[in-house]
């Protein structure tokens, strides 16, 4: 039995089976295998050298012909690393007396026969070390099955055990199966984090090296309520956990009730609760959940989760999707915020960044992408003929930016005009208010668009200069940084006086420490998570305005961001105690 900490991002409790996947770009972690594997194992190892000797035959082919036969040459270095019975014959002992998975065999021979290399004086074995790492990747893919992850090799319930997934692999997770969730890598609102979160599944991130401690078939807990993975629990502890789990359970069932409850105060203020989606079919089990609407549609995903790029046809239909499953109510399209974490290796407009949240990411690539982004602009402007939409820019840093974007979107209704192409005329538009200089102009902003949506995902990553997945400096990332709740106030102030509609729709609003300190600060609309709805409206059920404007004003008079969550996690507590109970308050 072992336990092991990490970043608690999508509560629950799973009690499964692991199931470890590698991937051919990380180390492959040290695993045995019981006895009766081992033939499995020697079985795989040659299966995969024998596809790596095809797949080098075909490059030798192919570059013959198309380069020339000397340039082929190259390969056959590849090709008698492959045939050495004595490399091979290292792989095959390792397994047998070591009894280590097949990978990690190919991986430990593998980097042992460089460090040799390396070691001789002839610069011609320095020259050769590349060939060997890359002739380890390939006989890694064809064991592993790809550059990441191979998620279908997941067959039966279990918890996924990875190093990282990107957002569109875990967009892709069959809930049916995948039952827990828990990485090395990744920060409280990495988008992986928060589409887990989405989908319901329990998950824990950022447990640095939970790899290497957890082999296929292990029985592991998954608990995203504390954040803590339990690796072959004893009896004692499944039997505390069964308990936990009915508790839990109980716990939901208690605030299904609330979802078909008003988001109202003691004193009578109503809040209105949106949704954040990534796919249409969200919508109806958010309105389920008690949503009134959505407040973020993350159109990105219908990119991610295609090979090729989204035809107008193909993105009307997501669209004209949402708007029959909203009937009627609001439905907030963010145009495409692709880049940083959220890419597509395969598009045109991949480009390796240095510091990719700072680059071209967002509207920015939307703005130097004009057939990009106008096709999705009029598959929205179509799609506006047949329900209420609103259009939200993301990722908005300057004026210049917004003025762009809205002349483009001009130009587009013009030319669906003249070809008469219905569509409405009266859109709501708005910006993602994400980027330390929009909070501070968001007053000039405010008198430019119909609403503004705070995104403290990545307003909180570029005000305290911490990237929001990287687990190595996730617990500088947080909401509760007096300087955040600055600008969350200050942006809230100017758009009210604006006479605009602000809503926060990062995942801060979801989490329940910080409501009484929104409604305390003036937010009156929250856009959450689906399966955050009901707790955050039990809280709002549960306080006056009155007792949040003091909890606001005691936060903004501590010095760290630490005091404040120890208050702000002691006030909702008072209030609301069952909320927390065991919670992800126990973290
Ligand atoms: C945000 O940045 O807060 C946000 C909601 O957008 P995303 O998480 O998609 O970057
Ligand atoms: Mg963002």
């Amino acid at each position: 039995m072992q336990i092991r900490h990490g970043i608690p991002v999508s509560p629950g409790v799973a009690i499964t089976r692991a199931v470890v996947l590698d991937a051919v770009d990380q180390p492959i972690p040290r695993r045995l295998v019981p006895a009766e594997k081992i033939v499995e194992q020697r079985e795989r190892l040659t299966a995969a050298l024998n596809a790596s000797a095809k797949d080098v035959e075909d490059l030798t082919a192919r570059t013959a012909a198309e380069i020339g036969p000397e340039m082929a040459k190259i390969f056959d270095f590849h090709l008698a690393m492959l045939r050495d019975p004595q490399l091979v014959g290292q792989f095959e002992q390792m397994i047998d007396r070591e009894r280590v998975t097949a990978e990690y065999a190919v991986y430990s021979a593998m980097r042992g026969l460089a460090a040799q290399f390396l070691a001789f004086e002839n610069p011609y074995f320095h020259d050769r070390v590349k060939d060997v790492w890359d002739l380890e990747r390939r006989i890694l893919r064809n064991l592993l099955g790809g550059e990441g992850p191979d998620l279908s090799q997941i067959r039966h319930e279990a918890a996924l055990i990875a190093h990282d997934l990107t957002p569109s692999q875990t967009a892709s997770l069959d809930k049916t199966l995948i039952k827990g969730l828990a990485t090395d890598a990744g920060g409280r609102t990495s988008h992986t984090a928060i589409l887990a979160h989405a989908l319901g599944i329990p998950a824990i991130v950022g447990l640095e090296d939970i790899t290497a401690h957890i082999s296929s078939g292990d029985t592991v807990i998954i608990d995203g309520n504390r954040g803590q993975v339990i690796i072959n629990p004893d009896a004692a502890q499944l039997l505390e956990y069964r308990q936990y789990i009915e508790q839990i359970v109980k716990f939901e069932t208690s605030l299904g009730k609330v979802a078909r409850q008003p988001a109202i105060t003691t004193d009578g203020t109503e809040v209105t609760l949106l949704a954040n989606i990534e796919f249409p079919s969200e919508i109806a089990p958010a309105i389920e959940k008690g949503a009134v609407g959505v407040g973020l549609y993350r159109t990105e995903f219908l990119f991610l989760a295609s090979e090729i790029e989204p035809a107008e046809q193909q993105q009307l239909d997501a669209y004209l999707q949402a708007i029959e499953a909203a009937a009627g109510r609001p439905l907030t399209i963010r145009t495409l915020d692709l880049g940083a974490d959220k890419i597509h290796h395969h598009s045109v407009n991949f480009h390796a960044e240095n510091n990719p949240f700072l680059g071209c990411r967002s509207i920015r690539l939307c703005l130097q992408n004009l057939s990009l982004f106008k096709t999705q602009l009029r598959a929205i402007l179509r799609a506006s003929a047949h329900g209420p939409i609103r259009i939200m820019f993301p990722l908005i840093s300057n004026l210049m930016e917004l003025r762009q974007a809205k002349m483009i979107l001009s130009d587009v209704m013009e030319d669906l005009d003249e070809q008469g192409v219905p569509h409405a005329t009266d859109i709501p538009v708005g910006v993602m208010i994400e980027v330390p200089s929009a909070a501070l102009q968001a007053g000039k902003i405010s008198r430019e668009v119909d609403f503004v949506s705070i995104g403290t995902n990545d307003l909180i990553q570029y005000t305290l200069a911490v990237d929001r997945s990287n687990e190595r400096i996730a617990s500088l990332y947080t909401g509760a940084h007096p300087a955040v709740i600055q600008l969350i106030r200050d942006v809230i102030r100017a758009g009210h006086r604006a006479g605009i509609d602000v809503s926060l729709c990062g995942e801060m609003a979801g989490e329940p420490e910080f409501v009484m300190l929104l409604l305390g600060l003036g937010l009156r609309t929250f856009s959450i998570t689906p399966p955050a709805i009901p707790e955050v409206k039990k809280i709002i059920r549960s306080v006056s305005i009155k007792q949040c404007q003091r909890v606001a004003r005691r936060s903004l008079e501590f010095d760290s961001h630490r005091e404040v969550h120890n208050f702000l996690r002691e006030e909702v507590r008072r209030v609301v105690p069952d909320v927390f109970d065991g919670r992800r308050i126990a973290q």
